[in-house]
């Protein structure tokens, strides 16, 4: 891409992009785990979304990814990832695969990521991009994600990225002892960020911030409208 400077066009920097976007978005808004902000401080953002966003990839909020879906804002998905306490040998389980960036960002710090998309395009695009970024520890699959995926259970962390009525109890049974989920739930436009965590048969339950989600369409979601 380039941008035009007085009469010279150069191309655009998206590293330095990126590296504002992690200063300015993120650790001054209070992200703090430095592995979170290596890891978007390194993925590259602008190959995920559609070309005609793709100078918009750095800025300070969500962009369409087609079929009426989103890429979430960068700080949502610092805060999302950041509440999964992540040290680099978990399992984890995404539910809303969409453009795959979220999930490059989880593959740069657990040590196996198996994600879940219900639309089958969405899932052929980000695997496209996520194989030529050469990463090696995902696995990908189209349906229902609000069902999870129990084969592959449990897992060490589960994030949904698209907004859910409740908490799907196949999620929490799929939650290994310790685990973190983390999901936003609440009315269809609008809703509240929860991580639980797993204590045995208890699932302690905290608020991490208001959101705004596309909705989690599935048995245990929402019904397509
Ligand atoms: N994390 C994504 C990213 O980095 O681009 C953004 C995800 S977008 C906000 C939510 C995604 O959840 C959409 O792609 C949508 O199709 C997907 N979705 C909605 N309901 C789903 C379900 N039941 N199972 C799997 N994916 C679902």
């Amino acid at each position: 891409m380039l941008w035009k400077k007085g009469k010279k066009e150069l191309p655009r920097d998206y590293q330095k992009e990126r590296l504002a976007m992690v200063e300015e978005q993120l650790r001054r808004r209070g992200i703090s785990d430095s592995r979170v902000l290596e890891a978007m401080g390194k993925v590259p953002r602008h190959l995920f979304v559609l070309d005609d966003y793709r100078d918009s990839a750095y800025e300070d909020r969500p962009l369409p990814i087609g079929e009426g879906q989103t890429i979430s804002q960068p700080y949502m998905v610092a805060i999302m990832t950041q509440s999964l306490e992540l040290k680099g040998r978990e399992r984890v389980l995404e539910i809303g695969t969409g453009s795959g960036y979220q999930t490059a960002i989880l593959a740069e710090l657990a040590e196996k990521i198996l994600t879940i998309e219900r639309i089958p395009t969405l899932t052929e695009r980000a695997k496209k991009v996520l194989g030529d970024l050469g990463y090696p520890n995902i696995s990908f699959r189209s349906g229902d994600g609000s069902r999870g995926w129990p084969e592959e259970g449990p897992f060490d962390g589960i994030m949904v990225t698209a907004g859910s009525p409740d908490v799907p109890p196949t999620l929490k049974s799929q939650l290994a002892e310790g685990g973190r989920l983390v999901i936003p739930t609440g009315p269809r436009f609008t809703q509240t960020l929860y991580r639980l965590t797993r204590r045995g048969n208890h699932f302690a339950e905290e608020d991490i911030t208001g959101c705004v989600f596309v909705p989690l369409v599935g048995d245990y979601g929402w019904e397509e409208k």
